[in-house]
């Protein structure tokens, strides 16, 4: 290997995106000229003009012909050979080593390397994956690069790029592909995408063996109070036992949880239902009961993010429009016996079969509906449907079935839920289906056949553990 005559000292790289790049004007008025993918190989070629002889930093980028991408995990100036020794990880995750005079090799960055794909026509999907995760969640900040690349990008490729943008695996990398999966199914408009990269939304991916108020995003729920005592839910559960949530502020930054159980199947560990004690030995969480995963084919991870983009990436008129058709499938389920029984996405509104534990004491099914009828809408929640309780939950659950991800039973009404686009299209109103369809471009992320059955996918292999609570005691006097 041949070494230069004079060696520079290392100077600091400087700040991306607009490093070895001409002034944007300048790549305009080229593009116009000769084309995108023309303009994509001559800035390829002039980066790759320059050696990486003048300088080493540690979590720098090379790339590579034909996109192949590292990243400098070392860099040690040999004083023999007058050069630079790059340690480096690739995509594969396997170490090697580049030297400063290796040709076909420069220092590069996230956005030169997703540019660059884009005019050489390379799989964006490909390209996201073979980059960092770090250096690809930096680029939430970018927002004139994002306003810029966003055109050059079909909605399909802009989708996995803000997916990898905003999830966080860095406590569960395992999960990071089947996250960006799912993620980017529900990313397919890139107005509501941008708009929640820009917010930032980050999806914050929890391991199996931690609680998720150990991670630092979500630490403030141990002492907030929702109405129940600090570091509990509205209804009292531990926040610390909770596997997955929505909506997180802190500052500006929105965070989401989700689970590398739901996301790779399994159980979580049961240490993170455990008693826990601070360094004094005093309880900070009482023992919870282990939980298990959700039914093959359910997503926690599809459901949050739903909450997620609903809150914000819609506009106030798709919200209307959620809003609404909450409002309509209400009135249309109420009133009477038979129509409290009518389908939602998640199963009739209430169960048309009184529980056991009614049953045990004299009530029949009859008695039971004629009793749900005279509650008012308050008193009637506990018994109905998941989707039925807000218009928040109705959206989320209306996501997962669109994208087939929908499987199993309502935990309080005990009936199976529904389905796939074709169950949406012949029982929600038609406003509801255009903005599902524009927001998910008919896309699924599970294979499901046309009555909405799982053939294919869906990773959460456990059914729930313990099942679910059986609803409330009778009412005592008998029916
Ligand atoms: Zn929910």
């Amino acid at each position: 290997m041949p070494a230069r005559a004079t060696q520079a000292e290392p100077k600091p790289a400087s700040p991306e995106p607009e490093e070895q790049r001409p002034a944007n004007g300048t790549v305009t008025a080229l593009q116009q000229t000769i084309g995108n993918r023309a303009v994509g190989s001559l800035l390829r070629r002039r980066v790759l003009a320059r050696d990486l002889q003048s300088k080493g930093r540690k979590g720098q980028l090379i790339s590579g012909e034909k996109g192949a991408v590292y990243e400098i995990i070392r860099s040690d100036f040999s004083k023999p050979l007058k050069e630079w020794k790059h340690t480096v990880r690739g995509s594969d995750g396997k170490t090697t080593t580049i030297w400063g005079e290796d040709k076909g090799y420069a220092f590069s960055s996230a956005t030169q390397i997703i540019e660059g794909a884009i005019a050489d026509k390379r799989a964006i999907k490909t390209t996201v994956d073979s980059l960092p995760e770090g250096h690809v969640n930096k680029l939430a900040g970018f927002h004139a690069w994002l306003d810029k690349v966003e055109p050059q990008m079909s909605s399909v490729q802009f989708a996995y790029l803000a997916a990898g943008i905003m999830v966080n695996s860095r406590h569960a990398p395992a999960a990071r592909k089947e996250a960006l999966r799912l993620i980017s199914a529900e990313l397919g408009d890139k107005e509501v995408a941008m708009r929640m990269i820009k917010k930032p939304v980050i999806v914050v991916v929890v391991p199996r063996d931690k609680q998720m108020t150990e991670l630092t995003e979500f630490a403030s729920l141990k002492t907030s109070d929702s109405g129940a005592g600090p570091g509990k839910t509205f209804d009292g559960r531990e926040w610390a036992h909770v596997r997955g949530v929505g909506n997180v502020t802190v500052g500006s930054n929105v965070y989401a949880a989700v689970t590398e159980e739901n996301l790779l199947g399994g159980d979580p560990d049961p240490k993170v239902f455990a008693e826990k004690k601070d360094s004094t030995g005093a309880v900070v969480t009482p023992a919870g009961t282990a939980q298990g995963g959700y039914t093959v084919g359910y997503s926690t991870t599809t459901h949050e993010f739903a909450h997620v983009l609903h809150r914000n990436g819609l506009s106030e008129d798709d919200k209307k429009v959620i809003a609404k058709a909450y409002a309509t499938r209400r009135t249309a389920t109420s009133g009477s016996v038979s129509k409290l029984t009518k389908k939602w996405v998640d199963g009739p509104r209430v169960s048309p079969t009184a529980p056991k534990n009614w049953k045990d004491a004299g009530w029949t099914d009859a008695k039971w509906l004629k009793h749900l009828k005279g509650l008012s809408d308050a008193q009637r929640k506990p018994f109905e449907c998941y989707s039925a309780q807000n218009d928040a939950e109705y959206f989320a659950q209306l996501s997962n079935a669109y994208l087939g991800t929908n499987l199993g039973n309502d935990p309080t009404t005990g009936k199976p839920r529904n389905n796939g686009r074709e169950w949406i299209k012949a029982n929600e109103p038609k406003e509801i289906v255009a903005l599902l369809d524009r927001l998910y471009k008919h896309r699924t992320v599970n294979d499901i056949t046309k009555g909405g059955k799982l053939t294919k996918g869906g990773k959460c292999a456990n059914p729930p553990k313990p099942v679910p609570p059986p609803p409330a005691a009778p009412p005592p006097g008998g029916p």
